[in-house]
C-alpha cells in the first residue's frame, strides 16, 4: 500500500463513535500510515429522527475538549505519526453561516463537507424514499449538494459524494451516476474552479460494496474535467477500520488517472505521489 494518509476518521469526539484517539493513532501506525487526520462530526441542526440513539445534539462537536485532546495526542505521537485536526461538517442551506464561522474558529487542517441531511430528512432512513423512485431520491440529493456548496464555500474536500447509494431501499450496490451527469458536472466544475477536492471514502468497500464514494463515473469525470485534489479516508468509527481497503482505493484512483493524492495542513494541500 502506498497511501500514507487516512484523512476521514471519527473518534469519541463524534457523537456516533466511542473510539479513543490513541487506539486510532496506534492502528494507523500499525497500518503503516505517516499521516492521520481526525474529522469529527459537526452537524448543526440535525433534524429529529425516529431513532432513540440520536438527539439533535448528537452531532454537535464540542470543539474545545476536542482540540485540547488533539494537541496532547499530537505531541505524544510526534516522530511516530503526524496527526492533523479536522472536521466533517454537515451541510444544510440554512446553516451555511454557522458552518463557515465554526470552520474558521476551529482552525483545522482539513474541512470535509458532507451531506447527511436533505431537505430536513436523513437518507439513512427508509422514510426518505417513500412515495418516489430511488432515482428521484438520488437526483434530489445531488441537487441539494450543489445548492449547499454554492452557499457554503469554506471547505477543502466534498465528503463521500454519492453516499446515498449505500442506503437505497432496494439494497442494490451500484447506481449509474452518468444518468445524473448535468448536476454531477455542475458540482465537479464548481469544486475544480475553487481548487476543492473529493474525499475518496472507503467505507462502502469495507461494507461489501464494489466501489468507494464517489463511484467510478464521478471520480473519472472529476479528473477529466481537470480535478486533481483527492484525499483518502476510511470514515472509520472503530480503530480496526483505519485505512481499510486502501489498496483497492488506490487502484481505483489510478484507474481514473490519478498519480497523486493530497495531505492537508492548515487547509493547504501537499501533493504526494502514489
Ligand atoms: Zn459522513
Ligand atoms: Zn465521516
Amino acid at each position: 500500500m502506498s497511501i500514507l494518509a487516512d484523512q476521514h476518521i471519527h473518534s469519541h469526539h463524534s457523537g456516533d463513535s466511542d473510539e479513543s484517539m490513541e487506539r486510532i493513532a496506534d492502528s494507523a501506525i500499525a497500518a503503516g500510515l505517516k499521516y492521520l487526520c481526525f474529522t469529527e462530526h459537526m452537524d448543526f441542526d440535525y433534524p429529529p429522527v425516529d431513532d432513540p440513539e440520536l438527539t439533535p445534539d448528537t452531532f454537535i462537536l464540542d470543539a474545545d475538549p476536542y482540540k485540547a485532546e488533539y494537541l496532547r495526542i499530537r505531541d505524544r505521537y510526534a516522530g511516530r505519526i503526524e496527526l492533523m485536526l479536522g472536521t466533517e461538517i454537515g451541510m444544510q442551506p440554512h446553516v451555511a453561516i454557522e458552518n463557515r464561522d465554526f470552520c474558521r474558529s476551529l482552525e483545522p487542517d482539513l474541512v470535509v463537507a458532507s451531506i447527511h441531511v436533505v431537505k430536513r430528512r436523513d437518507p439513512y432512513y427508509p422514510s426518505f424514499y417513500e412515495g418516489r423512485s430511488e432515482e428521484e431520491a438520488v437526483a434530489e440529493t445531488l441537487e441539494e449538494t450543489l445548492e449547499n456548496i454554492r452557499l457554503f464555500e469554506d471547505f477543502d474536500v466534498l465528503g463521500h459524494m454519492d453516499y446515498i447509494i449505500r442506503y437505497l431501499p432496494s439494497r442494490r450496490k451500484t447506481v449509474d451516476m452518468s444518468a445524473f451527469s448535468p448536476v454531477v458536472d455542475e458540482i465537479l466544475k464548481l469544486l475544480i474552479r475553487r481548487g476543492q477536492g473529493l474525499d475518496l471514502n472507503t467505507a462502502p468497500l469495507t461494507r461489501g460494496f464494489p466501489h468507494m464514494h464517489p463511484s467510478h463515473y464521478i471520480l473519472e469525470r472529476y479528473r477529466d474535467l481537470g480535478g486533481r485534489v483527492i484525499t483518502f479516508g476510511s470514515d472509520a468509527h472503530k480503530c480496526e477500520n483505519v485505512a481499510s481497503c486502501f489498496d483497492t482505493a488506490e487502484k481505483e484512483a489510478r484507474d481514473c488517472g490519478f498519480e497523486e493524492y493530497c495531505v492537508f495542513r492548515s487547509r493547504k494541500p501537499e501533493f504526494i505521489r502514489f
